[in-house]
């Protein structure tokens, strides 16, 4: 018995009415799932539409030149399966699972689909190598796609909306208060996710990379064995493991402790909710719940949120939490957590003694621990640390040299944008480029609200390490742009080396300073002054210019400010 299906145009993005410009299949073929059937030119990039089951096309209804949009017929398959006649299980994973064993051949295996695994994999094979990329998850993207940095983003964008809506009524706006649907809102943050990892499938496929799904370790030094126990052998390999949400000793098993992944998928908005630990993605995840009416508390052990961060980039944020958070426990130790009927209790130990809680909901943010343990890195004769931190040179070499190890697996910072750039460098090298990890800073955002961001040295390490340096600063709250927003608590800093006078570090709180810490980034990869940004013309009115105007304060010839004669 065979069954006819239809295969429609899927939500591939924000087009309508986009052009066919090849047919890559033709009546009587055989398709597999994922197989690309059409290409259509929208005005970003050309996409390729991919088979949704296997079958046989019975129907093509588009040709070249046809305009199409979401939900148009593309051709009609007749699904068979051989044996029994039933019709054939679609298959719901975005990555085919070999299910023989099977032995495969690679020029180069790329082992995790992070924005480091599948970076990597997408230069080596646009450079001509043949790339296998091997993920364990049935989706690409990693972390930062799936339950990182997007994700994050999309709700934090959602909480500045509410934010924003509601501050607008001292100046005569009033709205009501948001009527939160967390399914909806969870909903709008998958598609975003679909949309990325979709798209990810399609440009490895243009590159004809081939992706398997499985949990690889290696044999040996030239070997990886899947879970399904396929076995591939590479002539290099590229390792991009990544990491996960550390977590606390002797924890209750109980949904309402939660990691950051389970604290993105919002399955309620909680009354109550702890963060343990005052880093980044801790603070971030607070932003978002407290927006969403949740209240709030923080507890880190060190003396200030975002440890390591120079204080006073963190304080124009504090001085706003502070105010808006039930409590932010400082210097203070999580030491029990019980799980009760009525809540979460958990148990501080101060300077000043211990107190309980009990809470909603906790989310536990106290960092992240290497994923390069449990991968037979020994077996392959891969030297690691103690924390799972692969020791890589410049070309991102590890001490075996046709292995390379990218992305969180070598250490802090682990961010996406230092495992795309050391990704770049892993596939050029591998593909025998002279290419070189050889960065002067890697900036470090906050996308709290306000947004902290800073790059190159701090003031911390200036003075740890004796470095002489010059400050200045340009308070927003002289900045007609940020009055205009209505939010001049931020500043810019600039740092200055005292001798040669070129920046060499920088931070800024603001709104958007994620957005505009690349300059002082450029600036100190250019080896600039403060000259050379003071002169360049910034738009009026913009955040932008309060860089300007910093390096125009060293120079002494700002005007927006009155500054006395250093
Ligand atoms: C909530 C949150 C928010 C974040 N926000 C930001 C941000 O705004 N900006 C930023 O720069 N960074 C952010 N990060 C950090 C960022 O996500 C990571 O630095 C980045 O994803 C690291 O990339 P990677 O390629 O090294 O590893 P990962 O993204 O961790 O990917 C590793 C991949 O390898 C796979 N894998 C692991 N072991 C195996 C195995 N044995 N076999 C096969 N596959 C395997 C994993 O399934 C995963 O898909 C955030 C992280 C979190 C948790």
């Amino acid at each position: 018995m065979s069954k006819f299906l239809d295969i429609k145009i899927p939500d591939l993005g924000d087009f309508d009415n986009v052009e066919v410009i090849e047919v890559l299949v033709k009546i009587g073929d055989s398709i597999e799932e994922n197989d690309n059937l059409i290409s259509l030119e929208t005005d970003k990039a050309s996409i390729d539409v991919p088979a949704t089951h296997a079958g046989i096309i019975s129907s093509i209804y588009v040709s070249v030149g046809d305009k199409v949009s979401l939900g148009d017929l593309i051709l009609s398959i007749k699904e068979v399966d051989n044996k029994s006649g039933k019709t054939k299980k679609t298959k719901n994973k975005s990555i085919n699972k070999n299910l023989k064993s099977a032995t495969h051949t690679t020029d180069l295996l790329v082992l995790g689909a992070g924005p480091g695994g599948y970076t990597a994999a997408f230069r080596a094979a646009d450079l001509g190598m043949k790339v296998t990329l091997v993920e364990r998850w049935p989706v690409l993207g990693g972390v930062c796609l799936n339950v990182g940095c997007i994700p994050s983003k999309a709700l934090l964008h959602a909480a500045k909306v509410i934010d924003d809506a509601a501050a607008m009524k001292d100046h005569g706006i009033k709205f009501t208060k948001p009527q939160i649907d967390p399914k909806a809102l969870g909903a709008w943050k998958d598609s975003i996710i679909k949309r990325l990892t979709s798209g990810l499938e399609q440009l490895a496929s243009q590159r004809k990379v081939n992706i398997l799904q499985g949990d690889g370790s290696f044999q040996s030094s030239n070997r990886i064995v899947l879970d399904n126990k396929d076995t591939i052998d590479f002539k290099q390999c590229i390792i991009a493991v990544g990491s996960e949400s550390a977590s606390l000793p002797n924890l209750p098993i109980d949904d309402r402790i939660m990691d950051s992944s389970m604290a993105l998928e919002l399955n309620s908005i909680p009354d109550s909710l702890l963060v343990v630990g005052g880093g980044i993605i801790g603070l971030e995840m607070a932003c978002v719940y407290s927006a969403l009416g949740t209240k709030v508390s923080i507890v880190e052990l060190t003396e200030t949120l975002m440890p390591g961060t120079d204080s006073d980039l963190v304080l124009p944020f504090y001085k706003i939490v502070k105010k808006r958070y039930e409590n932010i426990y400082l210097k203070t130790r999580v030491s029990k957590i019980e799980s009760l009927k009525a809540g979460i209790k958990v148990r501080f130990e101060r300077e000043e003694g211990s107190t309980s809680e009990v809470f909603d909901c906790i989310l536990i943010a106290i960092g992240r621990r290497s994923n390069a343990f449990g991968i037979g890195l020994k077996d392959a004769g891969i030297d690691l640390d103690e924390q799972g931190i692969v020791k890589v040179d410049k070309q991102m070499k590890t001490n075996k040299s046709h292995i390379f190890a990218i992305g969180d697996i070598t250490g802090n910072p682990m961010l996406a944008h230092k495992a795309t750039h050391q990704a770049k460098v892993a596939a050029e090298v591998a593909a025998g480029k002279k290419s070189a990890f050889d960065v002067r800073v890697i900036p470090s955002v906050a996308y709290t609200d306000p947004e902290i961001a800073w790059v190159g040295l701090t003031e911390n390490e200036a003075k740890e390490s004796n470095i002489a340096y010059e400050k200045t600063k340009f308070p927003w709250s002289a900045s007609g742009r940020s009055l205009a927003n209505s939010r001049d608590e931020g500043f810019t800093k600039l740092l200055f080396d005292k001798e040669t006078g070129r920046v060499i570090g920088g931070g800024i709180v603001g709104s958007c300073a994620g957005d505009l810490i690349s300059e002082i980034a450029l600036a100190i990869e250019m080896g600039a002054d403060a000259a050379d940004i003071g002169m360049t013309i910034h738009p009026h009115p913009t955040l932008s210019e309060t860089i300007a105007f910093a390096a125009e304060a060293q120079e002494g010839v700002l005007t927006d400010l009155y500054m006395p004669k250093k």
